[in-house]
């Protein structure tokens, strides 16, 4: 079967691979119908991570049940399902929890904790779905039904990742009814971020990026002020159109932060400004109000002296950690619990009360991928979301 395999840094090609098998009883293998290109690609991609070549790339899957292990009991052929990215044991002690993205478990090498994702280095034995058919590992636990047909096709596929991951950054900033936000970052997960404060009641939302196409979208759909930081330091501009600090606070850019005292104009460059991967942290500390609560969903990687230099450094990030303590925030942080919502976000979508589709911008074959990468990676105008239909 065709799948997209890392090649190396800046580097994905179509190859043919071997088709997947059941390994288990409690699997299933799914015909993919659409699999998304998501910003945590983007981190192997750009050669930030150990990532060997040959790794199969997609953890935001959604397609229809081909074939069903012997253990599985609620999925059967022709089902229609959508994956959460976080691979999930469902009887652990945090899995109990409903700490989907944190499952504590081992998986059947013994070695590797279940707690992993499809086609991502470091988290578990499990191919992407970047391809023409996935296995599921605990099927039962690690898909959520859809309903038959093809309708909100490009919507439910962003239920496997990004619209809960959004989601999850309000609640960790445990954004009320009434409230102002900040967003820093307008790529998908910003923009879910935003669009969710607007479905929860948000009074205010600024959006902080700058790319126009991003920011337009995050004004247009999410009711949220653009807040360009190339046109100056955010928090300033912030508290000059809002009177001051806001509430609450997400962070959807992570630890690839552009810091724009560093990098050079040219954007076609796009070269993260590592030496202070801090700089959205430190931002957020300085536009949310006393006792506000910060939501940080983009993504940051542990100090690991076995990982690439760069790498290494950013998990000692140069928060200002004092300021924090005098402004007594409390924050959350960490991998998207998909599970938590997807369900109740999925009903919203099939009762049209969310629509978070505005967010695909592309719709295209897998043999597309790899020139879909290179643009999606460098934030091209106009590329937002990048769908893939095997
Ligand atoms: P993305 O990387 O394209 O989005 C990041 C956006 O931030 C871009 O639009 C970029 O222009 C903008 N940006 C860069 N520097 C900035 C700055 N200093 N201030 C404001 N904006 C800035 O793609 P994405 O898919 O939205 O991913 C965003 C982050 O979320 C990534 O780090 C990704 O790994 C992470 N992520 C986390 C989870 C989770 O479960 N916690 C899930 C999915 C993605
Ligand atoms: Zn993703």
């Amino acid at each position: 079967m065709k799948a997209v395999v890392f090649q190396g840094d800046n580097d994905v090609a179509v190859e043919e691979v071997d088709e997947p098998e059941i390994k288990n009883p409690n699997e299933v293998v799914v015909d993919i119908t659409t699999t998304a290109i998501c910003g945590s690609d983007l981190h192997m991609y750009e050669g930030r991570t150990d990532a060997e070549p040959g790794l199969v790339f997609g953890h935001e899957n959604m397609g229809i049940v081909e074939e069903v292990g012997e253990g599985v009991t609620t999925l059967s052929e022709g089902d229609r399902i959508v994956l959460p990215f976080n691979v999930a044991c469902g009887f652990c002690r945090n899995c109990e929890a409903g700490y989907t993205g944190f499952c504590i478990n081992v998986n059947e090498t013994g070695s590797v904790p279940a707690g992993g994702a499809y086609g991502y280095v470091g988290m578990g034995p499990y191919q992407g779905g970047q391809a023409e058919k996935l296995r599921v590992p605990y099927a039962d636990f690690n898909a959520l039904q859809l309903p038959e047909g093809d309708e909100h096709e490009n919507s439910f596929a962003l239920l496997a990742d990004i619209f809960p991951t959004g989601w999850h950054g309000t609640r960790l900033a445990n954004l009320q009814p009434g409230e102002s936000i900040v967003i820093f970052g307008a790529g998908p997960v910003g923009l879910m971020a935003a669009y969710s404060a607007k479905l929860q009641g948000a009074s205010e939302i600024y959006s902080v990026d700058r790319v126009p196409s991003r920011l337009d979208l995050a004004e247009e759909h999410c009711d949220s002020t653009p807040i360009n930081f190339e046109e100056g330091d955010p928090t300033e501009q912030i508290k000059d159109e809002h009177g001051g600090e806001v509430d609450k606070g997400v962070d959807a850019v992570g630890y690839q932060a552009i810091d724009p005292e560093t990098e050079a104009e040219d954007k076609d460059e796009y070269s993260p400004a590592r030496e202070n991967p801090a700089v959205v942290l430190n931002q957020l500390i300085d536009t949310v109000r006393p006792t506000g609560q910060l939501g940080i969903v983009g993504l940051y990687v542990p100090s690991d002296p076995g990982a690439p230099d760069e790498t290494s450094a950013a998990g000692r990030l140069g928060i200002d950690f004092g300021r924090l303590f005098e402004k007594g925030h409390r924050f959350g942080t960490g991998q998207c619990d998909v599970k938590r919502y997807n369900r109740r976000l999925r009903d919203m979508i099939i009762e049209g009360r969310a629509d978070p589709s505005f967010l695909v911008s592309h719709r295209v074959g897998l043999d597309d991928a790899p020139e879909m990468y290179e643009a999606f990676d460098s934030r091209e105008e106009g590329v937002t979301k990048v769908l893939l239909e095997p």
